[in-house]
């Protein structure tokens, strides 16, 4: 069981902190792949299948039954009224019989915009219950042989359990992912991303903090549940640690560039229905900008992060472009910043700790 599995947590948490993951990985993967259009939710969603074949099961159960439909459940308690010890009854053949039934009346007869409507209806709930297809065309594909190349081998662990997926990117580089989770979790805050930058030819790393937060689109209140710690938190690490300073200690320069910020509060919208696709607000704060909000305002609004924070189009070209993101830290710095700010307690977290190798 995992967490997304445990009943005795509330559901709804659980669907939002499955469709923080989502997006977290989405982003990923798009981004690495240089694509202008993040990629579609179902192709995220077969990511989380490589990934943890056991949490893909249950995070899809979670998304997929905030799309049933009044039909889906309809059928769904008709077919267990009438199934018995010998005999299950399965929705779908309920369905269909209703379905050829309507059709033989509706056929050819104008004005009749509510039975076509009841068809379209039955039409999708039964698509609710086709299983979920994998795509055989992968956007990435998993290389299990990687890990063995001298060059990948850039360090020792970074986690206890050290369990990372390697998919080959263009030009020989690779994406390294890990998808962290507490095996008993009491208390899930949410989920957060970790974006590397390896560059193995100059022995160089750079990254990126993100932690994911439900919101209702217009105002996310600082009080709620553990959004002002985790603010604080991940100041203290990055931004006041230096982190979000250039090599001379400043947050300016000469140079044109964004500032040094390398921590940010991704403020996403709650899942959507079924048929809209994954849609998501697309704001990255500076967790800078965000403490300087925190100073004055119970809630971060869609209107306080005006000219603060930039779109996901924005986001994926700064950091490809290293505009974004912290300075370049050398392999023993990067080491040391994670063993001595304890960061790599995933107690209360879903982590997706990303690594780019650039070779
Ligand atoms: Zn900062």
């Amino acid at each position: 069981m995992n967490y997304f599995s445990n009943q005795e947590m509330d559901e709804g948490e659980r669907r939002d902190v499955a469709f923080q993951l989502v997006n977290a990985l989405r982003e990923v993967v798009s981004i690495s792949k240089k694509l202008n259009q993040p990629i579609s939710y179902e192709q995220t969603l077969d990511f989380v299948q490589d990934l943890n074949p056991e949490m893909y099961d249950s995070i899809t159960v979670l998304l997929d039954r905030k799309n049933e439909s009044d039909w889906v459940k309809y059928y769904k308690e008709l077919a267990d009224a009438q199934s018995t010890e010998d005999k299950t009854v399965n929705p779908v053949d309920l369905i269909e019989k209703d379905l050829n039934e309507l059709d033989k009346i509706a056929l050819n007869k104008d004005n009749k915009r509510f039975l076509k409507k009841r068809i379209r209806d039955y039409k999708n709930a039964i698509e609710y219950f086709q299983p979920r297809k994998i795509s055989e065309h992968k956007i990435l594909n998993r290389d299990m042989y990687l890990a063995e190349r001298k060059d990948l081998k850039i360090q020792g662990k970074i986690y206890e359990k050290e369990e990372f997926v390697d998919y080959r990117l263009e030009k020989d580089n690779v994406l390294r992912l890990r998808l962290l989770h507490p095996d008993n979790a009491e208390n899930i805050l949410g989920a957060d991303l970790i974006y590397e930058h390896i560059d193995t030819k100059s022995g160089y790393v750079r990254f990126l903090h993100m932690q994911y937060k439900t919101w209702n689109n217009k105002t996310l209140n600082f009080k709620a549940g553990s959004l002002s710690a985790q603010i604080e938190k991940m100041e203290q690490n990055l931004c006041k640690a230096g982190y979000c300073n250039n090599s001379e200690g400043k947050k300016t320069l000469k140079n044109y560039r964004m500032p040094f910020c390398c921590a940010f509060l991704r403020p996403t919208s709650k899942m959507q229905n079924s048929d809209s696709k994954m849609v998501s607000t697309g704001l990255h704060v500076p967790i800078c900008e965000v403490k300087k909000i925190m100073e004055t305002e119970k809630s971060l609004t869609k209107d306080n992060v005006k000219g603060k924070n930039v779109s996901y189009k924005i986001f994926d070209e700064l950091f490809n472009a290293r505009m974004i993101g912290s300075r370049w830290l050398t392999y023993e710095e990067h080491t040391n910043f994670y063993k001595e700010r304890n960061l790599l307690d995933v107690d209360n977290i879903i982590r997706l700790h990303a690594q780019e190798i650039l070779t």
